[in-house]
């Protein structure tokens, strides 16, 4: 979970990585305001960055986009390093798994702006899946699987907004939303292109081969 100021995350990244919800799309976003690194006042850096700086980089903007911290997000990747198989096949396999987490299915499913409050969500036991209550954010799921808002909660105000948010969320084509009912099917495994990350995956790769 990220802890500290969210926005500098973005700032060092050098782009907008959508981590605060609404704020994200108004102008008080602070790569709009203040569209360079913390602490540098607007200064250059000086000459290009090293391989490790450009894979470190990479890593953690992979890292924040899916609100995990160093532990988890090294897991995901190191799983598949010792995996074996094509290392072709790596990038995808990263992103199925990390698009698969409980947390990022409710976030796709446009319940919430920020993958945060996707998280918090699922800890708070909102959701079910096939039928049974999953408050484990890092719950990995599978095609077929049926995602749910739980009865006992259709009667909180959050359901309003949760209802408002889907109005106008385009939910990604390997997602089967039903609007009405708050539910949602997984029919297929997304492809890189349509996560399209905004990273370099194979540089991850080899940061953490080093
Ligand atoms: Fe990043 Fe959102 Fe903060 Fe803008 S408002 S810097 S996109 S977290």
């Amino acid at each position: 979970m990220i802890k500290q100021s969210i926005c500098k995350i973005c700032r060092r990244a050098g782009e907008k990585l959508f981590l605060k919800g609404e704020r994200c799309f108004s102008p008080k976003c602070s790569m709009v305001r203040k569209p360079y690194p913390p602490g540098q006042k607007r200064k250059r850096r000086k000459g290009p960055p090293s391989e490790y700086a450009k894979e470190l980089r990479e890593k953690q903007k992979l890292k924040n986009w899916y609100n995990l911290e160093e532990r988890q997000f090294k897991n995901y990747v190191k799983r598949l390093l010792t995996k074996k198989g094509k290392m072709e096949d790596a990038p995808l396999l990263l992103i199925k798994n990390l698009e698969f987490r409980l947390d990022n299915i409710v976030f796709r499913m446009g319940f919430t702006l920020s993958r945060r409050k996707a998280r918090n969500l699922v800890s708070h036991s909102f959701f079910l899946v096939n039928g049974k209550a999953i408050n484990i954010p890092s719950c990995q799921l599978k095609k077929g699987d049926i995602i749910s808002v739980k009865p006992q909660k259709l009667k909180k105000n959050i359901i309003k907004e949760f209802k408002q948010l889907i109005k106008k969320h385009t939910t990604p084509d390997w997602l089967k939303l039903n609007k009405d009912k708050l539910e949602a099917e997984i029919i297929a495994v997304p492809t890189l292109e349509q996560v399209a990350p905004p990273v370099d995956i194979l540089s991850i790769f080899e940061f953490y081969s080093r």
